[in-house]
């Protein structure tokens, strides 16, 4: 298809603010496929045809960006009518934790479509990426969603998103986007949020209007950045990217330039282009419309696959760098390897290598021990996928505390910045502000929220430092009433010490199973981690303690059963129900001396040395 006939086009918006849906419904109306197809595709539910990973419909968020495409014939009477034009939709992820990717799938799109809440407007989210596309130089198209929610508020909200762009400092090209409202709940858009439509050819039409098609030179030789990889087992490496000049087809001789400007001379065994929500395999894809290219290796993200007889280099994608990091270990606990199917150093670095080859912003490096990686990505979200992911799979490990990454800039020490938004009702105010007093943020922003009485907006510039943990805190404190996001701002100087949990531990003494007579022995001094029953190991977390200090318990501990009537009082005993912690949770809550050991069934939080003599010894020694 010739590139006029192209637009590439990139969807951002914040979590839940409809993007899925938006796309399903682009999907859907422009005919890719069936009704019965989608089901099957979304696991029987409409709506969620784009997270196709089981663990982003879980989280609702999009982990990997993807691509799809779809078919449009404007009306007759619209200019160009009577031609298909070919959109390529290109999906990014939502959260600053890949910001990396975001960076780099951008570079894919020619526009973009900003998509916002109608009633919660531009989220952080919306805000990081936004800010993004503008740094890449994107036209952009805003779709203020959910119109038909009663308490939308669509023209306030396109008058924030007006001041968001013009706060991110873009020009007044930029400035005069143009807006369409949609409920892509109800699958219309429209000109007007009170005029609804019947479909979504306006937003449709604005696309093929407003979206400039590539820039394409076809006659030169051929030039590809690769912006993102796959893998399969019967091909291997698969690197997408769009085609900035000339043209790939199958059996094609092309050289791949690496990033450090190393040459390789490579065949392609074959080429792809996107269609519907699949890769369609083809003879040649031209400039301007996005490829996919099996049977070159070594390939590599950010690397040019150009013309073998006069290969040129395209500027290079910047990758983000890692701002956390932590030990990815062996399980050692007592009750290693009797839930996971791999559990040895060996299939771990394995799996590490595996995710290196598609996940660019992961970096891993060998521990102090064989036994031991370093693996650093761009914060608690992003390794916590990469774990949660892992034990579904089977794997079995321990990790130790996250730590955020300081930079040397002119021989001082610089820590990663968060933009911390709060939205939280007027009378949790001042229990936020206490929270976050002690975690050395400062407030940039306080407003009420327009629209949503009793409500206030705030923002922070937070060491990255002064997150870990703060979620849990926040949900106790304003009883779940806060809504909480941040996003990575810049490097800059340290600010300075920030307190780490401020509550001791208690620690199981023995191996065994938990009793309800212990726990409501215990009930005072804290709270539960486990429910009577479970299993528990020496040296396992087994709840929070009311003072600042650890101390042991024994929660195995059983009553001496002297007569019937004593076993039936033990049974009734009241114990309150445990304290869940996610992996997240965990992660954010254990200290340096303390490891969290992943499995596919459990999560457990124990000390790194088990034995409470041993742990003493050790103290000893340290001080
Ligand atoms: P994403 O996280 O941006 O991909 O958001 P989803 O597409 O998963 O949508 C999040 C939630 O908003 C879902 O419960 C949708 O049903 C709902 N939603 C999406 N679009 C609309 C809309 O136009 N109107 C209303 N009222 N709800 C919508």
């Amino acid at each position: 298809m010739a590139a006029k006939h192209i637009r590439n086009v990139a969807m951002i918006a914040h979590v839940d603010h409809g993007k899925t849906t938006l796309v399903d419904c682009m999907l859907y109306q422009s005919g890719m496929f069936r009704s019965e197809q989608l089901d099957s595709l979304a696991g029987g539910r409409l709506g969620l045809v784009m997270d196709s990973n089981p663990l982003e419909r879980e989280r609702g968020i999009t982990i990997l960006a993807k691509n799809c495409s779809i078919y449009y014939t404007p009306s007759a009477n619209n200019g160009d009518g009577g031609q298909p034009y070919k959109i390529n939709i290109i999906d990014t992820p939502g959260h600053a934790d890949f910001g990396g990717e975001v960076e780099r799938v951008l570079q894919m799109a020619d526009a973009a479509v900003l998509l916002v809440d109608a009633f919660e407007g531009p989220m952080p989210q919306t805000r990081f990426v936004l800010k993004k596309a503008l740094e890449a130089g994107l036209r952009m198209l805003v779709v203020v969603n959910k119109v038909d929610r009663e308490d939308a508020r669509a023209h306030q909200v396109v008058n924030e998103i007006f001041d968001l762009f013009v706060a991110l400092g873009a020009d007044d090209h930029t400035l005069d986007f143009p807006v369409i409202f949609a409920s892509a709940r109800d699958g219309w858009a429209s000109d007007d949020p009170d005029k609804p439509s019947d479909n979504i050819t306006p937003l449709l039409d604005a696309i093929v209007k407003y979206v400039p098609a590539p820039s394409a030179a076809l006659g030169e030789p051929l030039g590809i950045r690769v912006t993102s990889l796959d893998y399969s087992d019967y091909v291997g490496r698969i690197a997408v990217g769009k085609i900035s000049s000339g043209s790939v087809s199958r059996a094609q001789q092309v050289a791949v330039m690496g990033r450090d400007g190393g040459l390789t001379n490579q065949r392609v065994v074959q080429v792809f282009e996107f269609e519907g929500l699949g890769r369609k395999e083809v003879e040649t894809v031209s400039a301007g419309d996005i490829c996919a290219i099996a049977g070159l290796d070594p390939v590599n993200i950010g690397d040019t696959v150009t013309c073998a007889e006069n290969p040129r280099r395209l500027a290079s994608v910047i990758i983000d760098e890692p701002t956390l990091h932590m030990t990815f270990r062996v399980n050692d606990g007592p009750f290693a390897g009797k839930e996971g199917r791999f559990v040895t150093s060996r299939q771990i670095g394995e799996r590490l290598e595996r995710e290196l080859r598609t996940n660019v912003a992961l970096h891993v490096s060998p521990g102090r021990t064989p036994e031991e990686f370093n693996v650093s990505g761009r914060g608690l979200m992003h390794l916590g996928i990469l774990l949660e992911n892992m034990r579904r799979e089977g794997y079995e490990l321990c990790v130790g505390r996250p730590k955020v990454i300081f930079h040397e800039v002119d021989g001082h020490q610089h820590e990663p910045i968060e933009l911390l938004v709060i939205t939280c009702p007027l009378d949790n105010q001042s229990a936020v502000m206490s929270l976050i007093g002690t975690r050395r943020a400062e407030m940039v922003k306080l407003e009420n929220v327009t629209g949503a009485s009793g409500y206030v907006h705030m923002e922070f510039e937070v060491p990255a430092r002064g997150l870990i943990g703060l979620s849990g805190r926040m949900l106790t404190a304003t009883q779940g009433n806060a809504i909480m996001h941040h996003s990575f701002l810049k490097y800059d100087c340290l600010r300075g010490p920030i307190p780490h949990r401020q509550t001791g531990v208690m620690i199981a003494s023995h191996t065994g199973t938990v009793t309800t007579y212990a726990l409501s022995a215990l009930a005072n001094r804290g709270a539960f981690f486990v429910d009577p029953v479970e299993a528990v190991y020496e040296g396992q977390i087994v709840g929070e303690h009311c003072m600042e200090s650890d101390i042991v318990v024994n929660v195995v501990k059983a009553k001496q059963l002297t007569n019937t009537r004593a076993a039936n009082k033990d049974q009734a005993a009241k114990i309150r129900p445990k304290r869940d912690m996610s992996l997240e949770a965990s992660l954010e809550y254990i200290q340096d001396n303390e490891l969290l050991e992943v499995t596919p069934g459990s999560l457990r939080m124990r000390k790194r040395i088990l034995n409470e003599t041993d742990r003493k010894r050790f103290a000893r020694t340290a001080v």
